[in-house]
């Protein structure tokens, strides 16, 4: 019998929620493009519940006991006394969310002589060292597309927070003020402005699609052109490389995977190719832009605004430089674990463990490892030569 070892993100501080602010989700058959939404056999949890904390345990717990298998959760991350540490010595499964990585280093998995799966409840395997997982053979999956829409939205909310300078108004209307030039000082419209999107994948493309209708001229840069009709139905400008890019927008977001290309992309010297009060928008990774390049361009004014929710490491320490600088609209790593997410992302971990256990293969589209090799998704998003990043 299999010990599966699951990191979640600790419950809500005042305690696992009894009731909820709806009363479910949405049902998603289909993600854009034809992939279906997970399909397990069975799921044991109920839509629109809280799930990827530690009392929500992904809703695994019935299906794993009930075929004798034992699950361990736990929060606890951090360190070699950490709980996952200890209890990763006789684990065969791994489970956790890119939201609260367990990075899963070459040396942690030296020291896990049973582990055959580490599945990313999510999107992004980058906490997992591929280069260690390709050569001890495990397999490294994750929940493909089932957060892609919320992450969109998110780029989207956080575009509009910061042009239109949402945030510090709101801040005037809590304090009691009423400071109505106080908050336009830094106002802008979005319509016109020209918006690019580093990397036209499945949020990137999502993103371009929903900011079509702000009549924004709209800019990518990926290593794959799209398809010509959709370039056409989209009237959206291709740049051959980023700095090409970033010297056509007045707003960039990057919606590319982090992989040793894409590590610190954005240092001083891109920063200072932008449009001076450019508004950077970053869901992807925190390691894609250099953290205190990005400090000195807030504080010069050559960026108007940063936001995001990825940083480096998370959780991020209380005195990381993010929580202080200036015009910022930075969220933890929330955008892609909406309880809209959460569903979908749970019930595609119980169908990559059905299929595990059942001796099945595992969708090709949720594969980054198997066999010794980059696989399926994987394959194309991944570099073989892949620390934990
Ligand atoms: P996709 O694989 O669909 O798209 C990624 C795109 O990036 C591909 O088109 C790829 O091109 C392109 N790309 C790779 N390297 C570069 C590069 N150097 N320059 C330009 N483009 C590049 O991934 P998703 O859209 O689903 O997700 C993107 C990333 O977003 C994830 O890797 C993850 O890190 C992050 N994410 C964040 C979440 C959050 O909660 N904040 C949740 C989900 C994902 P090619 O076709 O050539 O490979």
């Amino acid at each position: 019998m299999a010990k599966v070892l699951c990191v979640l993100y600790d419950d809500p501080v005042t305690g696992y929620p009894s009731s909820y602010a709806r009363d479910g989700v949405p049902h998603i058959d289909h993600y854009p493009g034809g992939q279906t939404a997970p399909s397990p056999e069975k799921i044991d949890f109920t839509p629109g519940q809280l799930l990827g904390s530690v009392s929500g345990e992904l809703g695994l717990r019935p299906y794993l006991e009930s075929l004798g298998h034992t699950l361990v959760v736990t929060s606890d991350k951090e360190g070699p006394d950490s709980a996952f540490d200890r209890e990763l010595a006789d684990a065969e499964v791994v489970i956790s969310q890119p939201f609260w990585p367990a990075y899963l280093t070459a040396e942690r998995i030296a020291k896990a002589p049973n582990l055959k799966l580490a599945i990313t409840a999510g999107i992004g395997s980058d906490h997992v060292d591929l280069t260690a997982a390709i050569g001890r053979g495990i397999t490294v999956a994750e929940v493909t597309y089932s957060n892609s829409i919320s992450v969109a939205e998110h780029v989207v909310m956080m575009t509009l927070a910061l042009v239109r300078n949402y945030l510090p108004s709101h801040q005037w209307v809590r304090d009691g003020g009423w400071n109505i030039a106080d908050c336009s000082a830094r106002a802008y419209d979005l319509e016109a402005m020209a918006v690019g999107t580093v990397a036209a994948g499945r949020i990137g493309l999502a993103v371009l699609r929903r900011l079509k209708p702000f009549d924004v001229a709209l800019h990518y840069t990926d290593r794959h052109r799209l398809a010509p009709e959709v370039e056409q139905e989209l009237n959206v400008t291709w740049h051959p490389d980023v700095e090409s890019l970033v010297r056509a927008c007045d707003v960039v977001t990057i919606n590319c995977p982090l992989h040793p290309e894409t590590e610190n992309m954005f240092d001083d010297a891109l920063l200072a190719k932008m449009r001076r009060g450019s508004y950077l928008i970053n869901t992807a990774r925190g390691k894609i832009v250099d953290r205190d390049a990005v400090v000195r361009a807030l504080e010069s004014g050559q960026l108007a605004g940063y936001a995001g929710d990825v940083w480096y490491p998370q959780p991020a320490p209380a005195d990381h430089p993010w929580r202080t600088m200036p015009n910022h609209g930075m969220t933890p790593h929330t955008s892609g674990t909406t309880l809209s997410a959460q569903a979908r992302y749970a019930a595609g971990t119980r169908e990559i463990l059905e299929s595990y256990f059942q001796g099945r293969a595992i969708r090709d589209e949720y594969l980054i490892v198997d066999g010794g090799r980059l696989a399926g998704t994987g394959q194309h998003s991944y570099s073989a030569a892949q620390g934990a990043l």
